[in-house]
């Protein structure tokens, strides 16, 4: 219910009052003067009543001859009987007032109502108020919270938001287009419909969809995902399409939906019983983005730090078809932000942002605002005048004790086995014929369990693999390991995933696609559902002998032992390149496929 609906509300109230209160007057209005009690008998004592009628209130007599107003009724009210005996004697017109109590037994019945439907109304704001934080009471239960979250200017630019370039340079269009909608559509060119940016909390994600919204000055309404989860089934679903409407009537703007997952979380996903409410409003924002016309100059932008559990519906084309990357920084990106946030503070003259950015690999956007802050608040503590690089180095000694036991930030040691590791992975991928190309290797942990990571990018999408291709792949990713055995000679659990994949292949190629001589062209298992894929269905059971139960996995074990000594034989053969990489891997966190090129000349390829 909206405002104007509960202006009604009350409207409706006063007019049905004043109808009653205007019916009272009128009846009485209407009703014949009456005359007194005692006239009446006075009449029917001269006989010139023809007829009486009593009523409960009052006695109505018809008059043989009307009167000199020409009235033929006249109406007296009752008088109890013994009261009139009595009255008679004195020879005086007496007549008995009868009150109207319709007013009174209204009343009765009305107050109570209204006091106990007060009460009521007032808990249950108070009910709302707490489920949502920022209800606007009961009577707006629906009416989208994200109006209390316009903001018509954002104040916040790009040059607030350092460190994530490449986030920026795709975000960019965005803002092109939402300053000028009309010249977009020329082409027939059509804008993405939703933005997704994603990456691990606290790198910026809220605050450069902010800056969208501020670059191209245009309203900002955001919204919280978890805030559309209702206790009422149905009320998530009214705010979604509120927030929407909304969002159209001042277009061009831009609705910024936080914490996508809480909203967006797989409807099939194992060991969530269902709930109502959360479908029901994934499934209007679903038709909202389907009739949603981004041409009418609405984008809508969201974040999340977990896409993996997205509804796969909401992640199809035609809806969030565009996903923007917000990683955390590396070491320039880290200085970058550090400056932005410098300028808030008084700073001493040693500080130095690209040693402070040297001290904290790993740490986000939101780390390094946190450690400023930190540090601000020791040289307070201090009574200094300025904040000098000796509070930074204090700050990071705090915040860094805090986040070891987050597993996220690594010692040097064990950063000097990833930088290793990864390289390994790298150089096994540019040794080999027809591997992905490399784009990307970083020591900057990413998310939980990665330490560091290589990126692939795949030059054209590849439905068929030979069994070479496969043997390359479980190389590629071998690398990591093999790497590491070469120059520490060490196995370590840094590989425990890459491990889970090659097994995986390596299984597949046995028991699925025919690929190994022992086995031969035997189909072992069963291709796993591919649509509606749920993890943690039961594996189908074997169909096959214990003896070929071992076949198999003796046959595993040879594909990944003998990729392993060939991968162990290649690095080998390259270990300067490995070892000059890793080090500038080491100082740089992240190098790129054009640095990696340059690295990585006169490494000797295999053929085969
Ligand atoms: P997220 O939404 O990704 O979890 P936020 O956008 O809420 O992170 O970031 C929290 C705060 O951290 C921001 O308000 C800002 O002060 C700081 N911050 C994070 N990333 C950056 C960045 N790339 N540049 C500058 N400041 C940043
Ligand atoms: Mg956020
Ligand atoms: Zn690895």
């Amino acid at each position: 219910m909206n405002n104007t609906n509960k202006i009604n509300l009350v409207y409706t109230i006063i007019a049905v009052f004043s109808i009653m209160l205007l019916h009272e007057i009128w009846t009485q209005q209407q009703v014949i003067q009456p005359i007194p009690y005692s006239q009446l008998e006075t009449l029917l004592e001269q006989g010139k009543i023809a007829q009486l009628t009593i009523h409960e209130r009052y006695i109505s007599g018809e008059l043989n001859t009307p009167d000199e107003h020409g009235k033929k009724i006249v109406v007296a009210n009752r008088v109890e009987p013994r009261l009139a005996e009595q009255l008679s004697r004195f020879q005086v017109p007496f007549t008995q007032v009868h009150e109207s109590k319709f007013l009174i037994t209204l009343l009765s019945w009305v107050v109570p109502a209204l006091v106990f439907l007060g009460i009521w109304m007032l808990i249950i704001r108070k009910f709302v108020e707490k489920q949502g934080g920022m209800g606007g009471g009961f009577m707006n239960i629906g009416k989208s919270k994200a109006k209390i979250y316009v903001e018509h200017e954002t104040g916040v630019t790009f040059d607030d938001v350092a460190g994530v370039d490449e986030s920026k340079a795709e975000l960019e269009e965005i803002i092109n287009f939402l300053k000028a909608p009309k010249d977009y559509g020329k082409l027939g060119a059509r804008m993405p419909k939703g933005i997704l940016l994603v990456g691990p909390p606290g790198t910026g994600k809220t605050l450069m969809a902010r800056a969208v919204a501020g670059e191209a000055s245009v309203p900002f309404f955001s919204i919280s995902g978890s805030e559309f989860v209702e206790m009422f089934v149905g009320v998530g679903a009214a705010r979604v399409r509120d927030l929407f409407e909304q969002a159209r009537k001042s277009a061009p703007a831009i609705i910024f939906i936080d914490e996508l997952d809480a909203l967006g979380r797989s409807r099939s996903a194992p060991g969530l019983s269902g709930n109502d409410e959360r479908e029901q409003t994934l499934n209007q924002l679903l038709v909202e983005l389907d009739g949603f016309d981004p041409s009418g100059g609405v984008v809508l932008l969201a974040a999340t730090n977990r896409p993996e559990i997205l509804d796969q519906a909401l992640l199809r084309a035609g809806r969030f078809d565009r996903q923007v990357l917000v990683d955390r920084p590396d070491k320039l990106g880290r200085i970058a932000i550090l400056q932005i946030h410098l300028q808030k503070i008084e700073q001493g003259e040693d500080v130095d942002p690209a040693q402070v950015a040297d001290l904290t690999t790993g740490f986000s956007g939101a780390d390094l605002a946190n450690l400023v802050n930190e540090a601000a608040l020791l040289a307070t503590r201090a009574k200094a005048e300025q904040v000098t690089m000796a509070d930074f180095t204090q700050a990071i000694e705090r915040i860094v004790a805090g986040l070891e036991k987050k597993n996220r930030l690594l010692n040097p040691r064990e950063r000097e086995i990833v930088a290793y590791h990864e390289v390994g992975h790298a150089l096994t991928a540019l040794a080999l014929p027809g591997t992905d190309p490399v784009h990307k290797i970083s020591i900057i942990p990413r998310g939980i369990g990665a330490l560091g990571y290589t990126l692939q990018r795949p030059t054209e999408d590849r439905f068929l693999m030979t069994r070479e291709e496969l043997k390359r792949k479980i190389a590629v990713l071998l690398g990591g390991r093999a790497a590491e055995k070469l120059i520490f000679n060490h196995l370590s659990t840094g590989a425990a995933d890459d491990l889970q994949r090659v097994t995986d292949i390596a299984r597949n190629m046995v028991t699925r696609y025919g690929m190994d001589e022992t086995i031969g062209h035997v189909v072992h298992e069963e291709p796993p559902p591919t649509f509606l894929n749920q993890p943690g269905m039961p594996p189908a059971t074997a169909n096959y002998s214990n003896t070929t139960a071992e076949q198999i996995d003796r046959a595993v074990r040879t594909i990944l032992d003998d990729t392993f000594a060939s991968t162990l034989k290649i690095l080998e053969e390259n270990q300067d390149i490995l070892e000059r990489c890793a080090r500038a891997l080491l100082t740089k966190e992240t190098l790129m496929e054009e640095e990696l090129q340059e690295l990585t000349k006169g490494l000797r390829r295999r053929s085969d």
